[in-house]
């Protein structure tokens, strides 16, 4: 049976950057201040702070990912109270926490959230009118896997 969840005009956006990926990131949510005003943010450690320090406004930081801040996220994300995932990974570059990066991407897919991986998806997805308006978004159907008979 389909389920659907509504996303309020006012969201909440998990903001994730690796490293080499972090002025990147800072470059754009200030030049998109006003636009991400109008959301609740969440950040894993560092990139939280270095958010809230260049917006000047509170921001939920979590561990930092390499601690456990991707997985934080991918938790929120599962359980519905993560709209949308901003989250520049760096292309160029393997972090400790490779695996925590992979759960997370998949977890985004897994639960049909929107989400931008790099700055010009980030542009389209704030942009879009949908991003300020109530939208309902469709939670994928995994009845038949809970149900599934597991044991061979
Ligand atoms: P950080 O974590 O914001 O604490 O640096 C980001 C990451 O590497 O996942």
């Amino acid at each position: 049976m389909e389920r659907k969840r509504l996303l309020d005009a006012r969201k909440c956006i998990a903001l994730v950057a690796h490293d080499n990926k972090k002025k990147e990131l800072i470059e754009w949510a200030v030049y998109n201040k006003t636009a991400l005003s109008r959301h609740e943010l969440v950040a894993t450690g560092t990139t939280g702070r270095l958010l809230e320090e260049s917006l000047d406004r509170s921001i939920k930081k979590l561990l930092s990912g390499p601690l456990g801040g991707d997985q934080q996220i991918g938790a929120l994300i599962a359980e519905g109270k993560v709209d949308v995932l901003i989250f520049f990974w760096d292309p160029m570059e393997a972090q400790p926490h490779d695996p925590d990066i992979k759960a997370l991407l998949r977890l985004a897919v897994t639960w049909n959230i929107p989400f931008a991986c790099d700055r010009a998806t980030a542009d389209f997805l704030l942009t879009s009118p949908l991003m300020h308006a109530n939208y309902t978004c469709i939670i994928p159907d995994y009845s038949t896997y809970i149900r599934r008979d597991a044991i061979k």
